[in-house]
């Protein structure tokens, strides 16, 4: 498409937009009588308004069924994640037996690689992505050393060659190809949170399958954000939050997937809990763990009942649109056109004050630029906060924008590039 910068053009988009109305349906931060635009749904997604009304429901059936409420009522708790189920499996591409909201999502990386990372001395190493988010890190880091092995031996980073910023894809096969039989794991993220690079992943599970690995994907990033296809593209497991793209607020809880090519594989190990059982036995309390089949087999604790409730609404939300396929189709254009204005800003600045890291490509990314300011950045971004645009900053010279379909607008896209246009003025 062939953008225009002006806010005519942009509220053009919006009136062609099918999405449009679904903003409505979102409650956005307010200061001083104006909201926000938000353009920060990759790291905390946006409070439906359905979410009150939602969590109210279990808040009631708690006041006026108490225990009871575990069996009694429209929605019996016991099998209230099977709601979810049903809403989560589209989001990933999944059947509706290999995903479970469980946990949060650091959490569910430990148990499922508690499964699937069983190393032995032949096969004990990592593939992962260089610069990942924190606690993947630190999380396989104490797996590895929790098998007795040396994290500097046995994770193997994949980084972007020397200047660059993304990873080519051609490097990460050729290290899992390279490595071959000593590979017990391939561990990615699916978008990378910094670059906001959408890694090729049906290639990379059919290197780490070549390779005799197994391989699985964080998707925090990616869930609610790009389509994936979990089950046809043979992933062994995955996990991911659901606070970023999935609007499920603060420390939602997470979700799982496990392929059910594992279902029966006895030979897992699992950190198993009651709520792991056998659902129609589970309380007859006996002894010697027998799991449920499928994802809701790596359960631990009981149904996190409130979390699950807000969840619930946000899924709704997107099985409102459609799911992925409309909410894609919107996110190629909006993002493409975060991508031109911050190009036009750099034109009139006449330099490129503003790199974007981010891969421009549709494959390569989903609804995240991030941006590299060449100067001045930390002040670029209090002043777009000041004027109410609300992204995120990450040190030392980091903007991320993520336009999200969903909610965000293309008008919202035209301010943002206007606005840092006039700040460049003044700051720069
Ligand atoms: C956001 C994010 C997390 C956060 O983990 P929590 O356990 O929910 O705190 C972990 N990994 C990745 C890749 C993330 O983007």
């Amino acid at each position: 498409m062939k953008f225009e910068n002006n806010l005519l053009f942009s509220q053009n988009l919006d009136l062609a937009d099918p999405l449009r109305t679904m903003r409505d349906d979102y409650l956005f931060p307010v200061l001083n009588n104006k909201p926000f635009i938000y353009l920060c749904g990759n790291s905390l997604g946006l409070q439906p308004k359905v979410a009150k009304e939602v969590l109210d429901v279990q808040l009631n059936n708690w006041q006026n069924l108490a225990v009871e409420g575990w069996f009694e009522g429209n929605s019996p708790w016991m099998f209230y994640h099977k709601e979810l189920k049903k809403l989560m499996a589209p989001l990933v591409g999944a059947k509706v037996a290999e995903v479970c909201p469980m946990n949060t999502l650091t959490v569910n990386l430990h148990l499922l690689m508690v499964s699937f990372y069983q190393p032995n001395d032949k096969r004990f190493k990592i593939i992962m992505e260089a610069g990942a988010f924190p606690s993947d890190q630190y999380a396989i880091e104490s797996q590895v050393r929790f098998h007795g092995y040396d994290p500097k031996e046995a994770i193997i980073e994949v980084k972007p060659r020397d200047g660059e910023y993304i990873l080519r894809t051609e490097d990460i096969l050729q290290v899992i190809e390279a490595k071959g039989d000593e590979i017990a794991l391939v561990l990615f993220g699916g978008v990378n949170y910094f670059t906001g690079q959408w890694f090729d992943m049906p290639a990379i599970t059919k290197a780490g399958h070549k390779a005799g690995a197994l391989v699985g994907f964080d998707l925090a990033h990616a869930a609610g954000n790009v389509p994936l296809s979990l089950h046809d593209w043979d992933v062994d497991f995955a996990c991911w939050c659901s606070y970023k793209y999935q609007n499920a607020g603060p420390g939602g809880i997470a979700g799982i997937f496990v392929h059910e090519k594992h279902f029966n594989d006895a030979s897992l190990n699992r950190f198993a809990g009651w709520w792991g059982y056998n659902e129609s036995n589970r309380f007859k309390m006996e002894k010697g763990f027998v799991p449920e089949l499928g994802a809701d087999g790596w359960q631990v604790s009981c149904t996190q009942v409130m979390p699950m409730a807000l969840y619930h609404a946000s899924l709704q939300l997107f099985d409102k649109v459609g799911y992925l396929t409309s909410l894609r189709e919107k996110s190629k254009t909006l993002t493409e056109y975060l991508f031109y204005v911050i190009d036009e800003v750099n034109t009139n600045i006449g330099y490129e004050q503003f790199k974007i890291i981010t891969p421009r490509g549709q494959a390569d990314r989903g609804a995240q630029v991030s941006i590299i300011a060449k100067s001045h950045g930390k002040e670029f971004f209090d002043k777009l906060v000041e004027n109410h645009v609300l992204g995120d900053w990450r040190e030392p010279n980091v903007i991320r924008l993520s336009p999200v379909p969903m909610y965000n607008s293309f008008e919202d896209v035209y301010r943002t590039g206007a606005l840092l246009l006039s700040l460049s003025k003044s700051i720069l």
